[in-house]
């Protein structure tokens, strides 16, 4: 890669870090052989409990099967009606439609991106207009700040629904003085390489403090086995984590919470230095950012400019996410909480920077330098675009 560029993630500083113990830990795998539910899934399940408060820990294949394990678990089903956000990746809401319930989408907020609890009433109402029965609500930690369970938690109580946390990009950060976890009646998290606890591969986890409930998921993780994997109870799925993958996760999770520190640090470095020019993404008092994205929102200026003379200077960008899922094919047939403005809204102005825990101060420093030369190079053209409308208006009227 040419040293100029930046990368949005850097998985190889983590690695080199690291040193060989990754590359160790896989080969005590390739020793023993148990590729299969081997002996460091049990131990990444227990270490991941005493890291974040759970009770249970029940790791699996990916983020968007532990959000199905859980739907499935809890019977959802077509006629259920489960709220989710519109402004989330789409395994949210795609869980919900693959086992024939209803997502509903809901409108988020403008400077947090999580679910706007204002909104919720009016999802409770859509579904109800349509016959179907709100039985849950999946609450989107987005971008790594968890969602505004204070308010999330009784309307919940009083609607009746339970609660899943969607933890995917917020696994480390913390609630008040709850971790990402224990939150919800479960918890879904994913470890995809880019998220700030990713393996080598696909991966995920469950976290409930509820026995039953944890039984029935390991239970379908291992396509709905009973008392052993030939006596299948119910219908599962084939959702286990590879022996390998948590080998890889013992490693990492042993450095995640000085990783996690090391991103908030740059995040509160960002915001500083950029909070003058563009909208900065806003911090809930008492709570913590796992920051799998530092992600702005532009006012006014146009994107896609930006987006280049970033790029041209070497600094990559991202988008997440150009559409709110209710926009999409996929899902545009399914129902919303009314017009959703402020997901609109963010899908044509945010921009996600790049940020991974070793981000050194210079290349920080060149990244904050890049936005405001883009930004500022983007509004120069703005006003001269504006100068030029006044004076060909200017012209029409004496020559007329
Ligand atoms: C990444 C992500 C998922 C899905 O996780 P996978 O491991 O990729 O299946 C679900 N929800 C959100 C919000 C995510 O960011």
């Amino acid at each position: 890669m040419n040293k100029n560029n930046i990368s949005f993630i850097d998985l190889q500083s983590q690695k080199k870090r690291l040193a060989g113990r990754i590359e160790q830990a896989i080969h005590r795998v390739l020793e023993h052989g148990v590729y299969i539910m081997g002996p460091e899934v049990a131990a990444l399940e227990k270490q991941l409990s005493a890291y974040c408060g759970a009770k249970h820990t029940i790791t699996c294949s990916n983020g968007t099967d532990a959000l199905s394990l859980v739907l499935m678990a809890k019977g959802i089903k077509a006629g259920d009606a489960v709220l989710v956000p519109t402004f989330t990746f789409a395994a949210t809401a795609e869980v919900v439609a693959l086992l024939g319930a209803t997502p509903i989408f809901i409108d988020v907020l403008p400077d947090t991106f999580n679910l706007d609890p204002n909104n919720l009433e009016k999802g409770i109402e859509v579904a109800k207009a349509l016959g179907l029965i709100p039985k849950a609500l999946i609450a989107v930690d987005l971008f790594g700040q968890p969602a505004n369970y204070d308010q999330l938690e009784p309307f919940c109580k009083k609607h009746n629904l339970w609660l899943m946390a969607d933890a995917a990009q917020s696994f480390g950060a913390r609630y008040q003085n709850r971790k990402v976890g224990t939150i919800g009646l479960a918890t879904a998290t994913s470890f995809y390489p880019a998220k700030p606890l990713g393996c080598y591969g696909d991966g995920g986890a469950i976290f409930t403090d509820d026995d039953d409930l944890a039984a029935i998921i390991r239970s379908i993780r291992v396509h709905g086995q009973g008392k052993d994997k030939y006596d299948n109870v119910r219908i599962g799925l084939n959702g286990r984590l590879d022996t390998i993958q948590a080998a890889i996760l013992i490693e990492k999770l042993a450095i995640f919470e000085e990783e996690i520190q090391a991103r908030a640090k740059i995040a509160q470095y960002y915001s500083e230095h950029l909070k003058d020019l563009v909208t900065i993404p806003k911090l809930n008092e008492n709570t913590t950012s796992a920051w799998a994205q530092y992600t702005i929102c532009l006012k006014n200026q146009n994107r896609e400019k930006v987006v280049k003379t970033l790029a041209n200077l070497g600094i990559p960008t991202a988008i997440h996410y150009p559409n709110p899922l209710h926009k999409l094919t996929a899902f545009k047939h399914f129902p919303t909480a009314g017009t959703l403005h402020i997901a609109e809204m963010l899908a044509e102005n945010v921009l996600s920077l790049p940020m991974h825990p070793y981000l050194d101060m210079e290349l920080q420093e060149r990244i904050i330098a890049g936005v405001k030369e883009a930004v500022a190079l983007e509004q120069n053209q703005q006003a001269q675009a504006n100068q030029q409308n006044q004076s060909t208006k200017v012209s029409n009227v004496s020559a007329a």
